[in-house]
């Protein structure tokens, strides 16, 4: 089938899911239309290839917000995965594969290629699915287990190594992959500075566009949470410079230096 007229399939697959309220398969039809549009031969102008081409990841978007916890997680696993894929084709591949697994559809199977099945393999330890140290699955437990008594939600622990992380509040998305203490530390300090520099959703996003930019890494794995040491180190200094730079404007603003010893007496599970 043409790239063309995979754009139409996927686009009407993807309206037809939506309208049944599966909006997890839904937003995976409307990503591989936007994969199809961009690579589609559109010198045969279909009138709709162009706008379904153009509306799907608006589409994709919104289907997202009325999504389940539960399968935000998984478009979050998603984004991972293809973060590591550069070749269109395989993001398709993800995606069947993707729908595939979740559906549960008994009459056919998506066989993942190589590339992918080392994409999913890395969003896993993304994820918080595997342990980054040992290679092992991770377990799901609640966090009263390691802060003595408080709960601060669930956490996905590796007890062999002694590395765990958090959860997104109220869900059981990790916020990242897993980290021994050194780099719970490194990520505190990384945190430390990244929030100064933002207040409202929206200067948040814009930091966070910037540091993918600085870093050059994707944005789906632009996180504290999904950094390791040096990765952490780079954008606490990223971030306190560019704070320095915001008081040298304004001497008003001001923004608080890193105190280690005070930071290692302090508990939390960021
Ligand atoms: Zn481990």
């Amino acid at each position: 089938m043409s790239s063309t007229a995979s754009v139409l399939y996927s686009y009407e697959a993807a309206q037809a899911y939506e309208q049944e309220g599966d909006f997890l398969s839904a937003a995976r039809n409307y990503y591989e239309c936007h994969l199809y549009y961009e690579n589609a031969e559109l010198t045969v102008a279909y009138e709709n290839v162009r706008e379904y081409g153009l509306s799907s990841m608006g589409k994709y978007r919104r289907c997202i917000k009325l999504m389940s916890q539960e399968e935000k997680s998984k478009i979050r696993a998603d984004e991972v995965a293809m973060s590591f894929l550069i070749d269109w084709e395989d993001k398709v591949n993800y995606l069947d594969w993707a729908s595939w697994h979740d559906r549960g559809e008994q009459n056919y199977t998506v066989t993942p290629n190589p590339e992918v099945v080392k994409a999913i393999e890395k969003s896993l330890v993304y994820t918080g699915k595997t342990c980054p140290y040992c290679g092992k699955p991770t377990e799901l437990i609640d966090s009263t287990e390691i802060y003595g008594g408080t709960s601060y939600g669930p956490i996905y622990i590796c007890r062999d190594c002694g590395a765990y992380v958090g959860c997104y509040k109220g869900t059981t998305t990790a916020l990242g992959r897993l980290a021994d203490e050194k780099l719970r530390l490194a990520k505190r300090r990384a945190h430390h500075y990244l929030d100064q520099l933002w207040k409202t959703p929206k200067q948040r996003l814009e930091i966070y566009e910037w540091l993918s930019d600085e870093l050059h890494i994707p944005q789906a794995r632009t996180h504290v949470g999904m950094s390791d040491e040096e990765q952490c180190n780079r954008i606490a200094n990223l971030c306190r410079r560019r704070l320095i730079d915001r008081k040298r404007r304004n001497p008003f603003r001001r923004f608080k230096e890193w105190d280690e010893n005070e930071a290692t007496n302090r508990q939390d599970n960021k």
